[in-house]
C-alpha cells in the first residue's frame, strides 16, 4: 500500500454503469472516485468478439445526458463504436476515473468504508459496486470435461471464425450469445459448426429489439410500483433477440439447434442416444455470474451469488449499493438505455444518506 485517501464516495467499476453513477453524483454535487481495472475507458466493450453490434440502434442506447450519436451505415452500432462513445462520455463529464485501479476488497472501518487496492486505500462513507459480470465466466459441469482434448472457450474468448477455419465446432448454449456466435461461425462456410441448447432456443419476433425489450421493463417496473401483478418482464417474451446476422443464418437453414450433448470423450461428445460426434472446439456461450469478489469482506452473499438488495441498496449494508448486475438491481439495468435509471435512484439514495 502507497497512501490512504478520503472521498464521500468510491464507484468500483468504469465502464457504463460506473459512468452513469458518476454522472448523477457530479449533478448531486457529491465528491467521488471512479476506479477501474481496465487500461482504457469502454469496460467489457472492449473485448467483445468482432461483430457483435448493439441490439439496439444508437439513439436507444445511450446513457443520461448524451445521446450515443449514430454510427455511419450501421443501424445497430458496433462494439467498437460503443468503446469510442463511453471513453467521449468520461471526458465530456470529466468524470474522476482512476485507470488500472484494481479493487480487492470493501471493508467496514467503524463509519467509513475501506476500499483496497492495488494500489492504495480510499475511505469513503459510500460505495457503488458496478464491476459488470464479463469477468467471471459460468461454464456448467458436463461429465468428463476434463478429459476433452480438444479447445474449449467462453464467449469472453471467442473473437472471429477464422481462427476455427476446417474444424468442427459445438457452441452450446440458447442465449443471445449462444445464438450470435453460432450465427458468426454458420456464416463462415469453412467452419463445421453445431449448436447445442439445454431447451429449443425461443427467437423473440423478428420485429422486437432492444427498443421493445426496454419498454416492456418499463412496464414491468411500473406495475411493480404500483403493486400489480409482475408482468413477467423480457424473459416472458423468449431470449434470443434476432439481431440481422442471426435471422440471416436462421432463414438460410443453418441455425438449427440440437439437443444438449451429455458426456464429453477425449476426442468429442456423446448425445443422450449414445452416438458419439468428434469435436475439436467448443465454445461455451453459457453465461456469466456477477463479478462481485471484492465485496466478500463485507458477508453479504445470497443465493446465485446474488447479493440481497432492496432496489439498488445492499439489505445487509446501506452504504453499499450495486448496479448494472441485472434485473435484480434495477429493471433493464444491464443495459447501456436502462442503467441510467438505476444510476439516477443510486446517486439520490446515496446524496440522502450522506446528508444525514
Ligand atoms: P462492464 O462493462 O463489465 O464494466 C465493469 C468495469 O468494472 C470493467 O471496466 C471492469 O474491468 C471493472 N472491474 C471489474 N472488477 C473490478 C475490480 N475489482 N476493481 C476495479 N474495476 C473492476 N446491452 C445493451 O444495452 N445493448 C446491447 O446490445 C448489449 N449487448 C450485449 C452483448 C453481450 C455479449 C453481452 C455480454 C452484454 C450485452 N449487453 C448489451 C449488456 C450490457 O450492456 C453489457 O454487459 C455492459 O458491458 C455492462 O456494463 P457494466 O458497466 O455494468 O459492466
Amino acid at each position: 500500500m502507497t497512501g490512504d485517501r478520503h472521498t464521500q464516495v468510491v464507484i468500483i467499476g468504469g465502464g457504463q454503469s460506473g459512468l452513469a453513477a458518476g454522472y448523477h453524483l457530479r449533478r448531486l454535487g457529491v465528491d467521488f472516485v471512479i476506479l477501474d481495472a481496465q487500461s482504457t475507458p469502454g469496460g467489457a466493450w472492449q473485448h467483445t468478439w468482432d461483430s457483435l453490434h448493439l441490439f439496439s440502434p444508437a439513439g436507444f442506447s445511450s446513457l443520461p445526458g448524451r445521446l450515443m450519436p449514430p454510427q455511419p451505415g450501421e443501424e445497430y452500432p458496433d462494439a467498437e463504436h460503443v468503446v469510442a462513445y463511453l471513453g467521449d462520455y468520461e471526458k465530456r463529464y470529466e468524470l474522476p476515473v482512476q485507470r488500472p485501479v484494481r479493487v480487492l476488497g470493501v471493508h467496514r472501518e467503524r463509519e467509513l468504508l475501506r476500499v483496497e487496492t492495488d494500489s492504495e486505500s480510499w475511505h469513503a462513507r459510500a460505495v457503488i459496486s458496478a464491476t459488470g459480470t464479463w469477468w467471471r465466466p459460468f461454464l456448467p459441469a458436463v461429465p468428463g470435461r476434463r478429459d476433452f482434448e480438444g479447445v474449449q472457450l467462453h464467449t469472453v474468448q471467442y473473437r472471429r471464425p477464422q481462427v476455427f477455419a476446417g474444424q468442427r465446432v459445438i457452441v452450446v448454449g440458447g442465449g443471445n450469445s449462444g445464438a450470435q456466435i453460432a450465427a458468426d461461425l454458420a456464416l463462415d462456410s469453412d467452419v463445421d459448426v453445431t449448436w447445442v441448447t439445454q431447451r429449443p432456443p425461443r427467437f423473440l419476433a423478428d420485429d422486437i429489439d432492444g427498443r421493445a425489450l426496454f419498454d416492456v421493463a418499463t412496464a414491468r417496473r411500473r406495475a411493480l410500483d404500483e403493486g400489480r401483478t409482475d408482468t413477467g418482464g423480457v424473459a416472458s417474451l423468449g431470449d434470443i433477440v434476432a439481431v440481422p446476422p442471426v435471422r440471416e443464418a436462421r432463414d438460410r437453414g443453418l441455425l438449427t439447434a440440437r439437443p444438449m450433448f451429455t458426456r464429453f470423450h477425449a476426442d468429442g461428445v456423446e448425445s443422450a442416444d449414445g452416438r458419439r460426434a468428434g469435436v475439436d472446439a467448443v465454445i461455451w456461450c453459457t453465461g456469466f455470474r456477477p463479478a462481485l469478489s471484492h465485496l466478500a469482506p463485507l458477508n453479504l452473499r445470497g443465493a446465485r451469488g446474488h447479493i440481497p438488495t432492496d432496489g439498488t441498496r445492499a439489505i445487509g449494508e446501506p452504504r453499499l449499493h450495486l448496479l448494472g448486475y441485472g434485473d435484480w438491481t434495477g429493471p433493464a439495468s444491464a443495459t447501456l438505455i436502462g442503467v441510467g435509471r438505476s444510476a439516477r435512484d443510486a446517486a439520490g439514495e446515496i446524496a440522502h444518506l450522506l446528508r444525514g
